[in-house]
């Protein structure tokens, strides 16, 4: 019969309807911003720095490696590397962002700049209440508001970082380990380069020569 789609849809809405004044879990919205629902593990919003430890300036992990900066698609990424280094989470001496900034006006969520650091540096948020009357540096998301701790990436998307937090720490343990069998091998070449060490094997006195005709047959 036609509009039998239309009436079924009305008598669910007023069932919905007269069911919520009864039963709470039947409400389909909530009284926000009083009230929130709890956003999904893989909501994204705008990306975010990640830095370990209690201080950005000291954690950050991004390398400045601006590969972000040239993948994103419409160019809302901007970076200044800095001049100095400092060790990353290996040891190894890496640049920093001196200046890293996006403008959030213009970023469109793709989250291709998080799928092409190779540092885990960058990861998307998911705070949404972004709303400014400055359209211009309200937007603009420098270093300094985009670096958030590890512990909040552990919070909005716990099973991906747990995962790199362990692969972070497998990296770091076959690091240690190499740097520890590297000094060890400088150690024992330097051992056996030392004048000492040598004079020790000059005067190593050598087997008395055999007579020249020891072991002919006579
Ligand atoms: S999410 Fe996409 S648009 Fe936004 S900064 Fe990253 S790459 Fe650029
Ligand atoms: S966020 Fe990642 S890809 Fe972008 S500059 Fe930093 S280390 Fe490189």
């Amino acid at each position: 019969m036609l509009g039998i789609g239309l009436i079924k849809g009305l008598a669910e809405t007023g069932r919905n309807f007269v069911g919520s004044y009864l039963d709470p879990d039947r409400l389909v919205t909530v009284e926000y911003p009083e009230e929130r629902l709890p956003v999904k593990e893989n909501f994204r919003q705008f990306p975010f720095l990640v830095f370990d430890g209690e201080k950005a300036d000291i954690g950050l992990r991004c390398v400045a490696c601006q590969i972000c900066e040239k993948e994103c698609p419409p160019q809302c990424i901007y970076i200044e590397k800095s001049k100095d280094k400092k060790p990353d989470h290996l040891g190894k001496p890496q640049f920093y962002p001196a200046v890293f900034d996006i403008d959030i006006s213009v970023c469109m969520s793709c989250q291709i700049c998080v799928e092409v650091c190779p540092f885990d540096a960058i990861k998307m948020d998911q705070q949404f209440e972004l709303s400014t009357a400055d359209r211009f540096r309200g937007l603009l998301l420098t270093r300094d508001r985009l670096a958030k701790p590890n512990s909040h990436f552990q919070a909005i998307h716990p099973r991906d970082a747990a995962e790199i937090d362990m692969r972070r720490v497998d990296e770091r343990a076959k690091a240690e380990a190499k740097a520890k069998a590297d000094a060890e091998a400088k150690a024992k070449q330097a051992t056996a380069a030392a004048p000492g060490a040598t004079k020790a094997v000059a005067s190593t006195p050598k087997p008395a020569a055999a007579p020249a005709n020891e072991g002919a047959i006579s």
